[in-house]
C-alpha cells in the first residue's frame, strides 16, 4: 500500500510537471497566477514545479509582465535552447538534415544531392550529414535530444523500414542502427506522414483535423491527418499510395507491380517524358526538375 501511494504520488507529480511545462511553451511568457488558473492546480503546486523547471533550465524567469493592477509579476519563459533536435528527409535522389531547436525554429540546414548510391555508401553520406549538424549545435544543457527521419517508405512501428522501392531497401532495421552509432532516441517515419505531421503542427494544416498531404518527388507518398491524428493504417499504409495501380496494363514498377502511380505523376516521370520526347536541348544524364525548371522559365 505505502509503495502504491508513493508511486502515485510520484505519477501525480510528474504529469503536474508536464502540464505546467505545456502552459508555459504554448503561452510564454506567463505569470504563476495565471498558470494556476490555466491548470486548476494550486499556486503552491505551480510554484515548487516552476521551480524544478528552472533548475532543469527548461524555463527562465523575465522581468516583470503587464499587471492588471498592483505588484507586477514575474513572467516565465519556455528556453528553446535548453536543447536542439536534428531532423532528416532521406530523399532519394538528396539528403535534407535540419537542426533546430525545441520550438522547431530552424538553426542549420544541410542539403546534399545523392544519385544511385548503394545502401552503405548512402548510409555514409547520412553519418556525415548527422555528423555535420551534431559539430554545429550550439552549446546547450541537453544537447541533442533526438533525430527524426522521414524516408520515403513503408516504416512500421518499430522504425524498421519495410520497403523503400525507389531506394531498393527492404527490411532495414534504420532505427535500431542509428541509436547503436549515436544513443540518441530515433525516429524513423514515412516522409509523407511527417510531412502532413509538420504541416498539422506548423503549417497550412494548423487550424484543421483533417489533411491529405501528398509528396510529390522521385516517387509518390501521401499521408492522412484523420480528426487531428496521424493515420497509421496496418504497418505503415501511407508509404503504399504511390505505389496504387492506375494502369493494369501499364508499365513495370520497382516495387513489382505494374501501372503504378508514381511511374505516371512523379518527377521521374517527368524526367522520364522529357528524356523520350527529346524536348529539350539537355542530354539524358542533364535532365532533372532544376534543369527544367529553369528551360521552362527561359520560355522552352
Ligand atoms: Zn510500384
Amino acid at each position: 500500500m505505502a509503495l502504491n501511494k508513493t508511486w502515485n504520488q510520484h505519477v501525480v507529480k510528474k504529469e503536474n510537471k508536464s502540464l505546467v511545462l505545456n502552459v508555459i511553451q504554448s503561452s510564454s511568457p506567463i505569470s504563476r497566477a495565471d498558470i494556476a488558473s490555466i491548470t486548476g492546480l494550486n499556486k503552491g503546486t505551480v510554484s515548487s514545479q516552476v521551480t524544478e523547471l528552472i533548475d532543469e533550465h527548461l524555463i527562465y524567469e523575465s522581468g516583470p509582465g503587464k499587471s492588471s493592477g498592483g505588484r507586477r509579476p514575474v513572467m516565465l519563459l519556455f528556453n528553446k535552447i535548453a536543447g536542439y533536435s536534428i531532423g532528416i528527409d532521406l530523399g532519394v535522389n538528396y539528403i535534407l538534415g535540419l537542426l533546430t531547436d525545441l520550438e522547431g525554429n530552424i538553426c542549420k540546414e544541410n542539403y546534399i544531392k545523392i544519385k544511385d548510391l548503394s545502401f552503405d555508401e548512402i548510409m555514409e553520406k547520412l553519418y556525415e550529414v548527422i555528423d555535420s549538424l551534431i559539430a554545429s549545435v550550439p552549446s546547450s544543457p541537453y544537447g541533442i535530444i533526438g533525430i527524426g527521419i522521414g524516408v520515403p517508405g513503408t516504416v512500421d512501428n518499430n522504425g524498421n523500414i519495410l520497403l523503400a522501392p525507389n531506394l531498393k531497401w527492404k527490411n532495414i532495421h534504420l532505427k535500431e542502427i542509428l541509436e547503436e552509432k549515436y544513443h540518441i532516441p530515433i525516429v524513423i517515419e514515412n516522409e509523407a506522414n511527417g510531412g502532413a505531421h509538420g504541416e498539422r503542427k506548423f503549417g497550412i494544416g494548423m487550424d484543421t483535423k483533417h489533411i491529405v498531404y501528398v509528396s510529390i518527388g522521385i516517387g509518390i507518398g501521401v499521408g492522412l491527418i484523420l480528426n487531428g491524428e496521424l493515420y497509421k493504417g496496418n504497418n505503415g499504409f501511407s508509404g503504399e499510395l504511390g505505389h496504387m495501380t492506375i494502369d493494369i496494363n501499364g508499365k513495370d514498377c520497382r516495387c513489382g507491380s505494374k501501372g503504378c502511380w508514381e511511374l505516371y505523376a512523379s518527377e521521374q516521370a517527368l524526367d522520364d517524358y522529357a528524356a523520350q520526347l527529346k524536348l529539350t536541348s539537355l542530354s539524358e544524364e542533364e535532365i532533372s526538375l532544376e534543369s527544367l525548371l529553369s528551360l521552362a522559365e527561359k520560355g522552352e
